[in-house]
């Protein structure tokens, strides 16, 4: 590659189970590259702030440790990839925590293919035990964060995401990180497996 030659734009997918530190690593990223983080979980926590029906709806869900259905998950996604493709500039996106069912996944492919990006996908695995997952999670005291919840997000991050992730496994676009250490090694062994 030539030395003044534009970074291909990436757009990185972070996913791992709850408390594996997805949003910390994708924070990081983010500042030190230039990329635009997206994280739909807050995305719908800011818009289950507005009370009308989708609202309360969002609120309830996510109380729950439920999925939020997709095409309110589409609202939020296809906006946002639409303006940073116009715009034209900028390293790339994070998504963070999603896809979350697999045929988000698959929807989000075929909308990343419609802006030429599917070579451009690289997708991390944060992999902490579910032991360790609770354990942080207890700790970190978010609305979400009780324990039965906590137990239902773990739950639907076997039945959902796993499948997701051998998804994309079977794609080629999966890169394994260990999430069992301190956060600035993950990010270093995140670096090593994106080569960027
Ligand atoms: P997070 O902040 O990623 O832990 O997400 C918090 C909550 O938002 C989840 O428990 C879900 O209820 C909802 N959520 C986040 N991302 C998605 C998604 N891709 N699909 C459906 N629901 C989601």
């Amino acid at each position: 590659m030539k030395a003044s030659k534009k970074k291909k734009q990436l757009f990185i997918i972070i996913l791992g189970r709850p408390g594996s530190g997805k949003g910390t690593q994708a924070d990081l990223l983010g500042k030190k590259f230039g990329f635009s983080h997206l994280s739909t979980g807050q995305l719908l926590r800011n818009r289950a702030k507005k009370k009308d029906f989708v609202g309360r709806t969002i609120k309830h869900i996510q109380g729950t440790g439920a999925l939020v259905p997709t095409p309110l998950v589409f609202q939020i996604w296809s906006p946002y990839i639409e303006r940073f493709f116009m715009k034209g500039k900028g390293r790339g996106i994070i998504l963070d925590g999603s896809p979350r069912k697999l045929y988000e996944a698959y929807l989000l492919l075929e909308l990343l293919e419609m802006y030429g990006w599917q070579k451009n996908v690289r997708v991390l695995n944060i992999a902490i035990s579910p032991k360790e997952a609770m354990r942080r999670l207890l700790k970190r005291g978010r609305f979400d964060d009780d324990a039965p919840d906590v137990k239902n997000r773990l739950r639907v991050f076997n039945k959902e995401v796993v499948p997701v992730l051998k998804f994309l496994k079977k794609k080629g676009m999966l890169l394994h990180v260990n999430g069992e250490q301190t956060i600035e090694d993950v990010h270093k062994e995140v670096l090593k497996k994106l080569k960027i």
